[in-house]
């Protein structure tokens, strides 16, 4: 009977698929444009051959001022020309009056994971029972991150690669909608993780197995977690870097100036989670402490703090700022976002509002130092920044579920401004930097003639106020027009389910 169930439940979903899941061509993160198919179609609003943006703002990702009244043309998925109000239209073309709109490049988000954190029984005193896992969010998540206008995304850590693999392989066959994806591999974690879903590696040999075959499968790029060695850091990095691939990490047993020295090439959560200062540290060990004694010593003006950004921009270290996931950790700090709130599951939006709840009504000498890391992050981002260092931008959907993928990605936006980022300044941090870390920024992640037409239209004016990179109309990705609220809809009370 089961059996039934199940074969009866697969021939039923057959129907609904208009092609089976292709196999993955070798790993490309912007694959070759093809057209939607029906399944994705509802969600097109603009697919014109050309396309004319007019009487539209521009904020072009290069960090440049903001300009009135532009023109952007869009031919066969690329930027034909962009110009001002008298550029004129080509024969036939589909033209879109914006006035009162804005248009800036696609967000490349490049802390984007494709999961929801779930606390088990999680009760108003903040309780849960083990084991801590992260549903995989296959389809809500790709949906709520074009809808807020990232067009490429970096995974960052997988839990269900195969899974990832395969959405890659769907949305870049049009069979599915989502943004252009960079397929990070499994996590790359030692023992005594927390995580039930992660493999812990068991010397340096299995760090290098694990990329090599991950790799094969398709991934591109990796990600080292807290518990990993030395040893095994260094094994996956010289794997990863033979295959032409790139490897980040969010660390803890190891420390920032141990891994530049072993080639890592990105370093997530800002300056968050270095352990070189912490008290007692052990090589290889994640100490309890993770990081927070060493921000709160690494004041942007201290001398650590100098010579670890030289150390970092000598060496083209990038980092991943995602200040979001830590905002949740100052009371009063994040604000509750309506339009967040109604994506979420009942279960996901009482666990968030229980845990928010804690976080705000706990006494504030409790979370005084959770305010001054912060504080610190912000200055060591802008510092690194000054230095030229090449930061980077992602929401982290984890923490205490009040990073929702997408919505994340904006907030991270107006954060990068709270840091001191001019907005045209914070938008690069989040578009231009994120291609250029990618090698692909000939094609994506700002907005000149040439390059690919990844486009978000906003209403109002992102330059003037930040909190209008919320107001997404339209996100185009290979010159395809989606429609961001009929997509945020069709995923409306989800996530935190599938
Ligand atoms: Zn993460």
């Amino acid at each position: 009977m089961l059996k039934c169930l199940i074969l009866g439940s697969v021939a039923a979903l057959a129907t609904l698929t208009a092609a089976p899941i292709p196999a993955q061509a070798a790993p490309q993160i912007l694959a070759p444009p093809v057209p939607p198919n029906a399944s994705v179609r509802p969600y097109v609003k603009v697919d014109g051959k050309t396309v004319v943006l007019r009487h539209v703002g521009l904020i072009d990702g290069t960090g440049a001022t903001a300009q009135d009244d532009r023109t952007v043309i869009v031919t066969n998925g690329r930027i034909a020309a962009v110009g001002g109000p008298n550029l004129a239209a080509p024969a036939g073309a589909q033209v879109l009056d914006l006035t009162g709109r804005t248009v800036l490049p696609g967000i490349v988000g490049m802390h984007d994971h494709m999961y929801y954190i779930a606390r088990p029984n999680m009760d108003a005193a903040g309780h849960s029972e083990p084991p801590l896992m992260v549903p995989q969010m296959t389809f809500s998540s790709p949906r709520l991150y074009l809808a807020a206008g990232v067009t490429t995304m970096r995974t960052t850590g997988s839990v269900e690669p195969y899974v990832d693999l395969n959405v890659k392989s769907l949305i870049d066959a049009g069979g599915m909608v989502g943004p252009h994806m960079d397929v990070t591999g499994p996590y790359l974690e030692g023992s005594s993780s927390p995580f039930i879903q992660m493999h812990a590696l068991r010397d340096a040999a299995d760090a290098t197995r694990t990329v090599a075959y991950w790799a094969d499968m398709g991934a591109t790029s990796f990600k080292a977690y807290m518990n990993i060695t030395r040893a095994e850091l260094g094994a996956a990095i010289q794997e990863a870097h033979k295959r032409g691939l790139k490897l980040t990490g969010h660390l803890c047993s190891v420390t920032y100036p141990e891994a530049v020295a072993l080639g890592i090439d990105n370093l997530e959560h800002g300056f968050f989670v270095n352990t070189q200062l912490d008290p007692g540290k052990q090589p290889d060990v994640c100490p309890r402490t993770a990081g927070d004694p060493t921000l709160l010593a690494m004041t942007p003006e201290s001398p650590e703090a100098d010579r670890l950004i030289r150390l970092l921009v000598d060496h083209h270290v990038a980092v991943t700022s995602t200040l979001p996931v830590f905002e949740q950790r100052v009371p009063m700090h994040s604000p509750l976002n309506p339009k967040a709130m109604a994506v979420l599951t009942v279960e996901a939006r009482e666990a968030y509002l229980y845990a928010r709840n804690l976080t705000n009504q706990a006494p504030r000498d409790r979370y005084a130092d959770a305010a001054k890391e912060f504080q610190n992050d912000l200055g060591l981002e802008r510092k690194f920044v000054a230095a030229g260092g090449l930061l980077i931008a992602g929401p982290d959907p984890t923490g205490n579920g009040g990073v929702i993928p997408g919505f994340g990605d904006q907030r991270e936006v107006e954060l990068l401004v709270e840091a001191g980022f001019t907005p045209v300044e914070a938008i690069k941090i989040a578009t231009l930097n994120g291609a250029t870390y990618l090698g692909l920024a000939d094609r994506i992640g700002s907005i000149a003639p040439g390059k690919d037409a990844d486009l978000v239209v906003v209403k109002g004016d992102p330059s003037k106020a930040i909190a209008d990179i919320e107001n997404v109309e339209i996100v185009f990705k290979d010159g395809v027009g989606y429609d961001a609220p009929k997509l945020l809809e069709s995923v409306k009370g989800r996530y935190g389910q599938y």
